[in-house]
């Protein structure tokens, strides 16, 4: 462990020490500067480029101090990680000299060379340049050296390329709408309505001289191989388990590294797989703890390397046990402080509640495949369905005394926990609801928390902008429909009361209570009528459809080339990944695993002849058995070298890239799978010592 870390440290004046934070600018900034950029944050009025002048020198000195020598324009392309380009604050001077310089223009503005960033077909290479522009909604930062600008990037026509702004635009696009419900209750205060995000973070660590020498984990995250070990979750002694020395000198180096960078880390915890831990922040600003997030992944793979460690965030690095998640917790809060989502003391507080929960059950209902769309990728292909992880089929959890609530509503009736006492809007109070009551069906891929939202279909290696934008711009659509209602209305309560109870009825269908991950919730959710994409082929191609479009379009989300480029690169990620995949596993299979078992047969062989020669009338049974299972693998897995070989090229020669996702997931995923099957069976009878490469026994169990 590095000495540093096992000193007593002081939180308080370490938290956010290398954030440019409010209280920093309020005390380096002049008066109406800090004043005017306060503005800029808060509601998103222009900055004037004077100012940014200020900003940028003032900048510059408290970076410096923090140890800079450069800065960055730090953005979020659709690789799904962060970018940057360092640039030092040197200048040169007259007498050879230099000095440190920071313009307003370098700081509101840069220009990558974006050519190779995906942009799906929005921007030729010819066209090189983006830009990225000033985010001044998130604190700069310094870390490494380096003065850290958050920023959007879009191409030189304007279209986006990243993940941020949209999540800014839908951020917009949400506030607008609840302002507008929030008028109609009376709320004549609040100014913005801001969504929030606390994403809980799953991730395995591993011993990092392990991981050096499988080729799997280095170029996809996961393992492509590997029999299971005699011991695996069964025994449930890891979940919430002791923390072991060499993991709890990780946890305490990173929590110091992101407190340091104003990044609140609050809970840690062994999670249910062997070797699986789990980070939870406090919640944030939706784009904050987008960024939050990001530097979170960053840092875990970092220092995770300070230990002896390899961090491993795909979403399912080992088959068999469970994959690693992220929660996405979700709400609407006004800029008053006032939760949306926590059900109200007072009638009118209750009818506002209702109608919240109302909006999203509705945009949850008519809009689960954007939902479904934001979580796909070849990584949580594996985890979704598999060992407690939820299936691909979206669903919400309410509790059951919302589900009463509701049903009391729909119906004209009394409730089960107050019988005699109908339910009337702006008028009853609603019967306090137990946390408890909430939060218990963990299966749930969209389970409401007492105050909040937690969709739990992310992998843990996933931005949260996507899901982020969906939600954000589903709610904004639902909040639309019911404020032009409302709006309307001649009798407020009455009008409520009937949109709740309708909205209801026709959307309780997304609403189960039951164990998501039976198999007979596949088949009731298809009566249900229920939308299920299992695979990422499946769900991709539906981001474009019609009303898709019209949705983002009409919240200023994303124009419909944006759509299309989007999904154009989402699916390029996917077949990339897989072709990678498959091209490191004929790799292994080629030069690792084919060449043991051929060794292991010579071996037997050799055996098999020594025994036969020395003349004695023994038994070759043990010998003979293994010779024949293993020339009867070899031969397999030769073979099955052979037709996965065959599939990949096939799948490279297809040029449309829905079609070729279809082929990497039907037939180079399926040949993969077969392959795999013989290298793990040839696994459980090889020598442990002519293994190529370590085992899931080693990778799991030998931190
Ligand atoms: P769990 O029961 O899943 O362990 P908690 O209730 O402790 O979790 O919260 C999980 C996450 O939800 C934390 O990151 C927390 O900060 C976040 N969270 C709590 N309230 C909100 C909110 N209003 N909006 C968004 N996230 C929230
Ligand atoms: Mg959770």
């Amino acid at each position: 462990m590095h000495c540093e870390y096992e000193e007593p440290v002081n939180v308080s004046a370490l938290f956010g020490s290398m954030v440019f934070n409010d209280s920093v600018m309020r005390e380096r900034l002049p008066r109406h500067i800090y004043t005017s950029l306060k503005k800029t944050i808060e509601q998103g009025s222009r900055l004037e480029e004077s100012l940014a002048e200020v900003v940028a020198s003032t900048m510059k000195d408290w970076a410096i101090e923090k140890g800079a020598t450069h800065y960055t324009h730090w953005f979020q392309p659709m690789t799904g990680i962060t970018a940057e380009k360092h640039d030092s604050f040197i200048s040169p001077i007259a007498d050879g000299k230099a000095i440190m310089e920071f313009s307003g223009k370098e700081l509101v503005r840069g220009e990558p060379d974006a050519s190779s960033f995906p942009s799906g077909g929005l921007r030729a290479t010819f066209e090189a340049r983006g830009y990225t522009a000033w985010d001044p909604t998130s604190y700069a930062f310094v870390k490494d050296y380096t003065l850290y600008i958050p920023t959007v990037f879009c191409s030189y026509g304007g279209e986006i390329l990243d993940k941020k702004t949209p999540l800014i635009r839908s951020m917009e696009a949400v506030s607008f709408q609840a302002l507008r419900v929030l008028r109609l209750f009376g709320n004549t205060t609040a100014r913005r309505v801001i969504t929030t995000v606390g994403s809980e973070q799953e991730y395995f660590l591993v011993p990092k001289d392990l991981y050096r020498q499988r080729k799997d984990l280095i170029f996809t995250g996961r393992t492509l191989f590997g029999a299971k070990p005699p011991k695996g979750q069964e025994l449930e002694d890891h979940y919430f388990g002791n923390i072991k020395e060499q993991v709890a000198g990780f946890m305490r180096e990173l929590d110091i590294e992101l407190w340091k960078l104003g990044i609140s880390a609050k809970t840690e915890h062994n999670e249910a797989a062997p070797a699986q831990h789990e980070l939870a922040p406090i919640y944030n600003t939706s784009n904050i703890a987008c960024d939050h997030n990001q530097l979170t992944m960053e840092l875990m793979k970092k220092i995770a390397d300070h230990h002896g460690l390899a961090c491993l965030l795909h979403a399912k690095p080992f088959a068999g046990v469970n994959g690693s998640g992220k929660h996405n917790n979700w709400s609407l809060c006004t800029d008053t402080g006032e939760n949306l989502f926590e059900p109200g003391s007072s009638p009118g507080r209750n009818a506002q509640f209702l109608l919240f929960l109302c909006a999203v059950i509705k945009g949850v209902d008519e809009y689960a495949d954007l939902l479904r769309i934001s979580t796909a990728t070849a990584d949580n292909d594996h985890r979704l369905g598999a060992n407690e992880a939820p299936p691909s089929i979206i669903s919400i959890f309410l509790g059951d005394d919302l589900m009463d609530i509701l049903e009391a509503l729909a119906d004209g009736r009394s409730l089960k926990s107050s019988p005699g006492k109908v339910l009337e809007i702006g008028v009853s109070s609603l019967p306090k609801l137990p946390m408890d009551s909430t939060d218990r069906n963990r299966t749930s891929p969209f389970a409401f928390t007492g105050n909040k939202f937690e969709f739990r279909m992310l992998s843990a290696s996933a931005s949260v902008a996507e899901p982020n934008i969906m939600l954000n711009t589903i709610m904004a659509e639902e909040l639309c429909e019911f404020a032009n209602i409302l709006e309307k209305a001649d009798d407020f309560n009455d009008t409520l009361h009937d949109l709740l109870a309708k909205t209801y009825r026709e959307h309780k269908r997304v609403i189960f209570s039951g164990n998501n991950y039976a198999a007979e919730w596949v088949r009731e959710a298809e009566k249900r009528g229920l939308h299920n994409y299992p695979s990422t082929p499946d769900a991709l191609p539906h981001f474009s459809d019609a009303r898709n479009l019209e949705l983002f379009r009409k919240h200023h989300v994303f124009s419909e080339t944006e759509v299309v480029s989007r999904q154009e690169i989402l699916t390029e990620n996917y077949n990339k990944a897989i072709n990678i995949e498959a091209l490191t596993m004929l790799d292994m299979a080629k030069k690792q695993i084919l060449p043991c078992a051929i060794a292991f047969g010579k071996h037997l062989t050799d055996a098999y002849m020594a025994k036969k020669q020395c003349g004695l009338d023994l038994s070759l049974e043990a010998e003979e058995g293994l010779l024949k299972k293993v020339s009867y693998l070899s031969a397999s897995i030769a073979q099955k070298i052979q037709a996965l070989e065959a599939k990949v090229i096939q799948a490279r020669g297809i040029e449309d890239v829905a079609a070729a996702a279809r082929c990497y997931h039907d037939h180079v995923f399926a040949a993969m799978q077969e392959l795999r099957e013989s290298c793990d069976e040839l696994e459980t009878i090889a020598p442990e010592n002519l293994w190529p490469f370590p085992t899931y026994s080693q990778l799991m169990f030998y931190v």
